[in-house]
């Protein structure tokens, strides 16, 4: 029995090495604090839970659902988005599909619109899923370098004139996951009349756009007037709402990337539980007050690990948004060597940088998914083992 060739060229799971040091840490009874996995650990707000219990318990939920989503659920969708965004008049039929979490409809757009010879645009470092999928829908990826001298933001100009115009897919992630950087309205538009003008569809993963800190608001791309031709955005209850293992999103936009979605998905899975569907629906209106009070945990252990890190030596500034920091490793050190040290010496897991792409290299990624004390705890280690940032 062989594989189909497309596994072999699915790249390595680049986290297996050091889940095999923290087994054999864990077996020798090392206390892990585990930084790694961008999983909150908090639960699901109550109004959610209950919301869902309640669907539960009624019958009618427990039918196929209709692909797309229920019409409440798309409608709640659009509801959202202008309410949040004042992205007003989003059709619910035409302009929203629901999804089972972001993470099948990334994968799914790619079958619907790339092709051998084709060419997606995509983030380097950056969430494994859209190169992946690429390789699965047999095309070609031309990776976009986030380098922090241009904020982690893709440097349009740098894309080849030949490459744009084979393009079928551009990427973006902002807030963005694992740099924490931000872009702007203004860099919005270029991507929009960037893509407008090579006719690529404009995939925006706003996978963290209700985790921001310090007041900030992040942006929807929808915003940019006539994003809706050619952009389409991702939006999930994962990481917003603690709702990870629940596996419900949405994505909007442009009317033909989410015909093409939906024609794909509809061949593919059969929906979301309805159940699910209303608890996503409480979800989306959650209020600002109990959003505040989600996000200041994140906000806090964001400041305890900025703190520590500076007192290590690190000059860092602390990202508006995410659940994530993404620090330099210290000199003589590859992301790979450092993250090692970390485990080895302080029983802390935290990913290498280059595990998101060869321009991560030279970072590594704190997740901000354990308690406080579990990050003091980390802080003190590392101090403890003499690490510094030089
Ligand atoms: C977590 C994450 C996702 C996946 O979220 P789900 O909705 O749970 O599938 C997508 N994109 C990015 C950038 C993420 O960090």
């Amino acid at each position: 029995m062989q594989f189909a060739k497309r596994l072999d060229k699915i790249p390595p799971y680049l986290f297996a090495e050091i889940d095999r040091k923290r087994e054999e840490l864990l077996a020798k009874g090392v206390d892990i604090i585990n930084m790694g996995v961008g999983d909150p650990d908090k639960p699901t707000p109550d109004h959610v839970v209950k919301t869902a219990i309640e669907a539960i318990q009624d019958p009618s939920t427990h039918d196929y659902p209709p692909y797309k989503g229920t019409k409440e659920f798309r409608t709640a969708a659009a509801d959202y988005m202008a309410k949040r965004f004042g992205v007003t008049g989003l059709d619910p039929d035409t302009e929203i599909v629901s999804s089972i979490g972001s993470k099948e409809a990334i994968h799914n757009i790619f079958l619907a619109f790339v092709e051998p010879g084709d060419y997606t645009l995509i983030p380097d470092p950056a969430y494994p899923v859209y190169r992946t999928a690429t390789i699965f829908a047999g095309g070609d990826y031309h990776t976009m370098p986030l380098v922090e001298e241009n904020g982690f933001l893709p440097d349009l100009s740098k894309i080849p004139t030949e490459i744009a115009q084979k393009a079928k897919l551009l990427w973006i992630n902002y807030p963005n996951n694992p740099t924490g950087a931000l872009a702007s309205l203004e860099y919005f538009k270029e991507l929009v009349d960037f893509c407008k003008k090579y006719e690529i569809l404009l995939c925006h993963d706003n996978a963290y756009t209700e985790m921001a800190y310090d007041g900030y608001k992040p942006p929807s791309i929808l915003q940019v007037e006539g994003a809706r031709d050619i952009a389409i955005e991702y939006h999930s209850c994962s990481k917003s709402y603690n709702m990870t293992g629940w596996r419900v999103g949405f994505v909007a936009g442009c009317a033909k990337g989410i015909k093409g979605l939906g024609q794909v998905k509809t061949n593919v899975d059969s929906g979301i539980f309805k159940a699910i569907q209303r608890a996503a629906i409480a979800a989306f209106q959650t209020s600002e007050a109990d959003l505040q009070a989600l996000m200041s945990v994140y906000q806090k252990r964001r400041d305890i690990v900025i703190e520590g890190l500076r007192s290590l030596g690190w000059q860092i500034e602390a990202p508006k948004a995410t659940l994530y920091i993404w620090a330099r490793v210290p000199s003589g050190y590859t992301s790979t060597e450092f993250v090692t040290l970390l485990l080895e010496k302080c029983g802390i897991i935290v990913p290498p940088g280059n595990g998101y792409g060869e321009y991560g290299e030279g970072y590594f990624r704190i997740a901000l998914t354990v308690e406080d004390d579990r990050i003091h705890e980390a802080i003190k280690r590392m101090t403890e083992a003499g690490i510094r940032y030089q």
